[in-house]
């Protein structure tokens, strides 16, 4: 089996995958997040293995070459060593290109965290979910409303598994001791329920200097102290419009492992982000977040009650202060289950996958001739034609 992942959020999420597939899977690397905050550190952190393929020079180019570019490469390696079935997860282009990939060579494909819809066409994630909705054989939905989007797009219903979120299990696997939480506060500077923790990454919100200046401005005016780990594309984006002032005034720091941010999440008394992962994260530290964008693909955070979408302009202030102000809410929210799942849905997206894995090999068709037009042939089509009287090739 292969896993490609390419940024923090798929490190992350599918940390436990790939230690519960152990031997039988190897890490395609694309190399998408290639800043060593960003990735090495998480990679350590997390305690996954080297990856047996790693891509360069993928980082950092427009997005159309960037997914043609790791498809190609990805490819390749497929074609030469073809792993019986492939995992992606979640909706970034290394998403969309190990699914293409795959699915281009004739191999399974597993979507972990599928079904999440913005219906905001203006996000390139959702732009890759949807791609990946029509390319996987397998869909492991974190939620039922995940597994509704995909029903409602014609996706049959036993190609999808409700499995939770993977991020229940990965928060309980990493959550530092409250002492060791504690030692982290002291370490940034930052008091117990006394601080405010923000991220900030997506394009909708740093590139436009005017909205990255008033989103800016909000923080400086919420009546407590920022604590900032700041994404590489933040602080380039920042630099640029000449708000680096500002920015380092609000508690700047480099982005800290994923240990490190869930240590100091659990003490912050707001959390405010435009990410998707810290979405479900607050559900399971029991934090109130808001979330810093035009539209959210995660509406049971904010159905159960611990986010509050806030489209970024003058209200961030505001809505911040009523939510720190509330002395009730901390034991409101304490009170209610994540809606992403029960912290088995690593498990179960490995037995899922073994269980596709195990199923009759596909059949390699070796090319006799270049396709038409130079686009190659699927082979997918051509080993399902085959597969009735042709003996499955040795698993890999
Ligand atoms: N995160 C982290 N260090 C930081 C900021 C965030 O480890 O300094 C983690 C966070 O806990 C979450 C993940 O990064 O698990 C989310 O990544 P990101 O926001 O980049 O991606 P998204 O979830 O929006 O796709």
């Amino acid at each position: 089996m292969a896993v490609v992942l390419g940024t923090r959020p798929e490190i992350v999420k599918l940390a436990r995958v790939v230690r519960g597939l152990g031997d039988r899977g190897r890490i395609v690397y694309t190399g998408q997040h290639y800043d060593d905050n960003l990735s090495g550190s998480h990679f350590r952190g997390m305690g996954l293995p080297e990856p047996s393929v790693r891509l360069t020079g993928i980082g950092g180019v427009p997005r159309g070459r960037q997914i043609g570019a790791m498809i190609s490469a990805i490819s390749d390696g497929f074609e030469a060593d073809p792993p019986r079935a492939v995992v992606v997860q979640g909706d970034t282009n290394s998403t969309s290109a190990g699914a293409q990939a795959a699915q281009y060579c004739g191999i399974p494909v597993i979507h972990v965290e599928a079904g999440l819809r913005s219906r905001d066409r203006a996000m390139p994630e959702e732009i890759n979910r949807q791609v990946v909705g029509v390319l996987a054989d397998l869909h492991c939905a974190p939620t039922t409303v995940a597994a509704g989007h995909l029903l409602a797009e014609g996706v049959p219903a036993e190609r999808i598994q409700v499995t939770g979120n993977t991020i229940v299990e990965v928060v309980a696997d990493s959550l530092p001791s409250p002492e060791a939480s504690r030692a982290l506060l002291r370490r940034y500077g930052v008091a117990e329920d006394g601080f405010v923790l923000v991220t900030l990454h997506r394009p909708e919100n740093t590139d436009d200097p005017q909205r990255l200046r008033l989103i800016l401005a909000e923080l400086a005016g919420l009546g407590l102290p920022v604590l900032f780990p700041v994404h590489p594309r933040t602080l380039h984006c920042a630099e640029r419009y000449g708000l680096a002032r500002q920015l380092a005034a609000l508690g700047a720091v480099d982005p800290v492992g994923h240990a490190e941010f869930l240590g100091l999440a659990r003490y912050a008394r707001l959390l405010i982000s435009d990410s998707g992962g810290v979405q479900e994260e607050c559900t399971v530290l029991k934090k109130p977040l808001i979330v810093l964008r035009n539209s959210s693909e995660r509406p049971e955070a904010i159905e159960a009650g611990f986010a509050t979408l806030l489209r970024p302009g003058p209200e961030i202030g505001r809505v911040a202060r009523a939510l720190i102000a509330d002395p009730a809410l901390p034991e409101r929210l304490a009170a209610r289950p994540s809606p992403y799942g029960d912290g088995s849905a690593s498990e179960r997206i490995v037995e899922l996958t073994l269980a596709l894995a195990g199923g009759p090999a596909r059949v390699r068709v070796p090319h006799t001739s270049p396709a038409p037009s130079g686009v190659r042939a699927n082979r997918r089509a051509a080993a399902d034609a085959a597969a009735p009287v042709a003996s499955p090739v040795p698993s890999p």
